[in-house]
């Protein structure tokens, strides 16, 4: 089995439902098992604009490789509205592949370990809840999220 760590976010719409119904839709996947989810959080847009975020982090376990389950995450938030007028956007629903395993691609598609997750507090917060021990390349969950400390992020 692979394990990956989703990030999940929203800040259009119903946007506490519409990342319940995401993770009831993984659930319901027959090749996704054992979905933990972080509490849920509210932040202020980083490089986005908008209403702030609901945000949490989904750790789960998956016999897709990274592509298919990248394709079936896209598929979720295609399903709940997902429009990308322009880069960064506001969104109903934004599903990305934070780790899985400890693959490493940059491919034109997928780029794993996602690239930006070191210097958001809001994946950190979630993601430390869920993997506390866990060290990216970058330093510590700790050590990163006392980095981003002046980002604007608190539990729902
Ligand atoms: P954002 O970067 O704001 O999340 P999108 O959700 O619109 O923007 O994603 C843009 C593209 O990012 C997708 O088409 C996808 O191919 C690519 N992408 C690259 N790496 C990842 C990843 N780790 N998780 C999700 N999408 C990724
Ligand atoms: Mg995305």
């Amino acid at each position: 089995m692979n394990i990956s760590y989703i990030g999940l976010g929203s800040n259009l719409g119903e946007s506490e439902n519409t990342l319940q119904l995401a993770l009831d839709d993984m659930a319901a996947h027959p090749d996704i098992h054992h979905i933990k989810c972080s509490r849920f959080y509210r932040s202020r847009p980083v490089d986005s604009s908008g209403p702030d975020y609901v945000n949490a982090v989904a750790r789960l376990e998956t016999g897709l490789d990274s592509l298919s389950l990248l394709h079936f995450l896209q598929s979720l938030e295609n399903k709940h509205g997902r429009e990308r007028p322009y880069i960064n956007a506001p969104r109903t629903l934004d599903l990305d592949i934070l780790l899985f395993n400890r693959e490493v691609n940059n491919s034109a598609e997928l780029t794993l370990p996602h690239p930006r997750m070191h210097e958001r507090a809001f994946v950190l917060l979630p993601l430390q809840e869920l993997a506390p021990e866990l060290v990216l390349q970058q330093g510590s969950l700790q050590a990163l999220l006392e980095q981003c400390k002046d980002q604007g992020i608190a539990l729902l």
